[in-house]
């Protein structure tokens, strides 16, 4: 089997310019996280608050930590020493704790707007429609301590790489009317968070800026 070194230098040769891999660490150990930042390797994804908080105290302080699962509101305040961008914003409240949060130990935060666009309803985000009725009604835009960057999704998951085209193209058709729209006076609206180990390379066609890679640099999760 091929080193997790391997498996990062073969994904990161194939990354356009421009393009940034989140490596996806939940559920490895943290001696797998070393091995991966000792190959350089500095943008990590965690999608439990518990595991973030456990791992992050473990490992070098230059890690980037990006928060990529649902995030419970009870869970907001304990995660804020250790996240550099929370990608997964899936509601306005959301928004609105993360400000109280942040204000409260006086940082600003890097966040993505979560994007619901595949077929399993178990998935979260806002619908298409949802996000661009907050932008209007400028709930997306009023937060001091946040930097909103951009948006991150989802595609279905299925082989059938025509309809995961479909859903990354609205990702960034929707991207695109947010920039345009109600971020196009930020200058940190730059960034879409697509793909994962199975269909990253369409991601990438379709505008990605960051991937977000688990089992193709660590191998299979055991849960
Ligand atoms: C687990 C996870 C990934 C990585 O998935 P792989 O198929 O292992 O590459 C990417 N994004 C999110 C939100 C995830 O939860």
């Amino acid at each position: 089997m091929p080193s997790i070194e391997e498996n990062l230098k073969q994904v990161t040769a194939q990354l356009p310019k421009g393009v940034h891999l989140v490596a996806v660490s939940k559920f490895h150990p943290v001696e797998a996280l070393q091995e991966a930042y000792d190959a350089g390797q500095r943008l990590f994804g965690e999608n439990r608050a518990q595991e973030l908080i456990a791992k992050a105290p473990l490992l070098p302080k230059d890690i980037r930590w990006h928060f990529i699962g649902h995030l419970q509101k009870n869970k907001v305040r304990a995660i804020m020493p250790y996240v550099s961008v929370i990608e997964s914003v899936d509601s306005v409240e959301l928004l609105k704790l993360i400000e109280k949060e942040a204000a409260r130990i006086d940082r600003s935060v890097d966040v993505l707007l979560q994007l619901h666009v595949a077929q399993e309803e178990t998935k979260s985000g806002f619908s298409v429609d949802e996000v661009m009725a907050a932008g209007e009604a400028g709930e997306l835009t009023c937060y001091p301590h946040i930097n909103v960057c951009g948006v991150m999704a989802m595609a279905s998951l299925t082989d059938d790489m025509e309809q995961v085209a479909q859903e990354f193209d609205l990702v960034r058709r929707t991207y695109v009317m947010l920039k345009d729209g109600p971020f196009d006076e930020s200058e940190h609206f730059n960034h879409l968070s697509m793909g994962m180990s199975d269909d990253w390379p369409v991601a990438v066609k379709y505008g990605a800026t960051l991937v977000r890679i688990g089992t193709a640099i660590f191998g299979a999760r055991e849960y």
